[in-house]
């Protein structure tokens, strides 16, 4: 089974970021409404992400490393309406089979807490601990026990950039959750919690930049559309200030994009891009999330109204819309 999970960890996690993506996603699954992460060397010699949600029965911590024990999927029929990000249980035993590994959790019904440590996948210790809020996972040395995995990471800061690109996206599709980000023991970002998305753009891209919005609402039978957008003067070399949202989930759609960059239509400068934040929501039957381990392409039905829905949206926005 070690082998197995080192297997699918090739597929799940791929690098630091992709740790922290999985752990703050589980955090965000268990009702979490406080998370903070803190990093050593870009996540390559430490990660820790505390949080302040459900926590893990006694009984079921040492089955969080098993593989394919989620505790998110009851039965066939969940697999078509998923609301969770995670359900295939496959990430804590990827990270753990590639790390030294440790939970510290407890639920509110129970009188202790537990701690559990692994190393390399191998459980060392399992003990009750004092009772805490919620879930401390720690993760030191990743890909100590795979060489090949770790000469891949090739920069520090590359990797950081992907870690603070993470964080971002999942304080923007969550503003009803506080995160905070510490590197090297110095607070990198935080926001407040408070559930107001334009406060999370501030504390994300600036102050001055969440001035510079407009505010994108349009619904139809099927999609809820909701968010910012940059007024076309505001625009970026990039695509990379484009987040989009499906049902609190973040995705990468080219069509999608395309259709925001539509809206805009004859506004934008050859080579500029919007800064958005554009959160769907949508029917879970009318989505596939089932298509990739870490879930970024979805396939959606009725691509084409949203498409059609989205440039309309931000075509108005644009042309009546209120900063
Ligand atoms: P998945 O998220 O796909 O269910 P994971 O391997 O990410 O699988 O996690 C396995 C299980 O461990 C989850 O189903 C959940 O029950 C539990 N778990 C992991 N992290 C947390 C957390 N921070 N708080 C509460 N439960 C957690
Ligand atoms: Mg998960």
């Amino acid at each position: 089974e070690t082998l197995a999970n080192q297997i699918a960890a090739g597929e799940v996690v791929e690098r630091p970021a992709s740790v922290v993506k999985e752990l703050v996603e589980n955090s965000i699954d268990a009702g979490s409404t406080k998370i903070i992460v803190k990093i050593e060397e870009a996540g390559l010699k430490y990660i820790e992400v505390t949080d302040n949600g459900s926590g893990i029965e006694k009984s079921d911590v040492a089955l969080s490393l098993k593989r394919h024990a989620t505790s998110k999927i009851k039965s066939h029929s969940d697999l078509f309406r998923i609301r969770t990000l995670g359900f295939r249980g496959e990430a804590i035993p990827s990270i753990a089979s590639v790390s030294e590994f440790t939970i510290e959790t407890s639920v509110a019904e129970e009188k202790s807490g537990t701690k559990l440590v692994a190393k390399a996948g191998v459980i060392s210790s399992i003990e009750p601990m004092d009772k805490r809020v919620g879930t401390k996972i720690t993760v030191a040395n990743l890909f100590y026990n795979t060489p090949a995995r770790l000469k891949y990471i090739k920069s520090l800061q590359a990797e950081l950039s992907h870690i603070t690109d993470i964080i971002n996206r999942l304080s923007l599709a969550h503003p009803e959750i506080s995160f905070t980000l510490i590197n090297e023991g110095h607070e990198f970002m935080k926001t407040v919690g408070n559930g107001d998305l334009r406060q999370v753009i501030a504390s994300v891209y600036g102050i001055s930049t969440a001035k510079k919005l407009r505010k994108v609402e349009a619904s139809d039978l099927d999609f809820e559309l909701t968010g910012y957008i940059s007024l076309p003067e505001f625009t970026r070399a990039n695509r990379n200030y484009i987040t989009l949202l499906i049902n609190g989930r973040f995705i990468k759609n080219f069509l999608l994009n395309r259709a925001i960059l539509e809206g805009y239509s004859n506004r934008l400068m050859v080579g500029r891009f919007p800064l958005a934040v554009l959160s769907i929501k949508i029917d879970p039957q009318l989505e596939d999330v089932n298509v990739h381990p870490t879930k970024q392409e979805i396939r959606l039905s009725k691509e084409k109204e949203l498409m059609a829905l989205i440039s309309k949206a931000i075509d108005n926005a644009l042309s009546e819309g209120v900063l």
